[in-house]
């Protein structure tokens, strides 16, 4: 299986390493050791890392290489910004429909959020919570809002972890109850303004954290075998 990974599975794989907070902010991704790790070319992790500097995922280096970026607290505040926008229009867009097809999808996933709490796995809680906010935007049916989000999950995940810990979440159980109450019962305004508050909490959340840091095992993180 391994050597039929598709660049477009390497970007997955990274991208998802980076959602879940397993890569910290500002670790080295060597060319080498990704091509030996992945079982394939330089040249195509190169086209892999390209992308992901594209997305701001991956500060890429003329003569040091690439690294995972290390959000700066400008950058939260930018992020942030762009997060209200867009994830405001994303519940008042989910209202329109009332009672909206994708409600029972959402509750399921508050569910699966409450078994992780319940449970104390904090590594789940965390990737679970920013899932619930990439769920939101496919709901709409509007690829351009899931795409966009997906990216600002992810650098969010970044400041979490630059600012915070692996597995840290910041999103409250009953806020996203809240939600899709607000937008079971079609409430755009009343949706708008939690998901405002939510974010504001999200945003004050991070801000008190600290940072931190850890060692980098990329087998591990990208559930593959040590070399031998
Ligand atoms: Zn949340």
């Amino acid at each position: 299986m391994m050597d039929r990974l598709s660049n477009q599975d390497i970007y997955e794989r990274i991208y998802g390493a980076i959602s879940e907070r397993k890569l910290q902010p500002g670790t080295k991704l060597s060319e080498e050791r990704l091509a030996t790790v992945f079982h394939v070319s330089r040249t195509r992790i190169r086209e892999v890392l390209f992308r992901l500097s594209q997305e701001l995922i991956v500060d890429l280096h003329p003569n040091r290489g690439a690294f995972i970026a290390s959000p700066t607290r400008d950058d939260m505040r930018d992020v942030f910004q762009v997060r209200q926008a867009l994830e405001r229009g994303v519940v008042v867009h989910l209202c329109r429909t009332s009672p909206h097809p994708r409600v029972p999808a959402l509750q399921a996933h508050l569910e699966l959020e409450a078994q992780a709490r319940a449970r104390g796995d904090s590594q789940a809680l965390a990737k679970l919570t920013g899932e619930f906010h990439l769920r939101l935007a496919e709901a709409t049916g509007n690829r351009l809002f899931a795409d966009n989000l997906r990216r600002l999950v992810a650098l969010t995940g970044l400041i979490i972890t630059q600012y915070g810990s692996q597995d840290g979440s910041v999103c409250t159980d009953h806020e996203h109850h809240d939600l899709v109450r607000a937008i079971e019962q079609g409430q755009p305004d009343e949706a708008a303004r939690l998901m405002q508050v939510h974010l504001h909490h999200v945003e004050d959340g991070i801000k008190a954290m600290k940072e931190a840091d850890a060692d980098t095992d990329f087998e591990a993180i990208f559930g593959l075998k040590k070399p031998t």
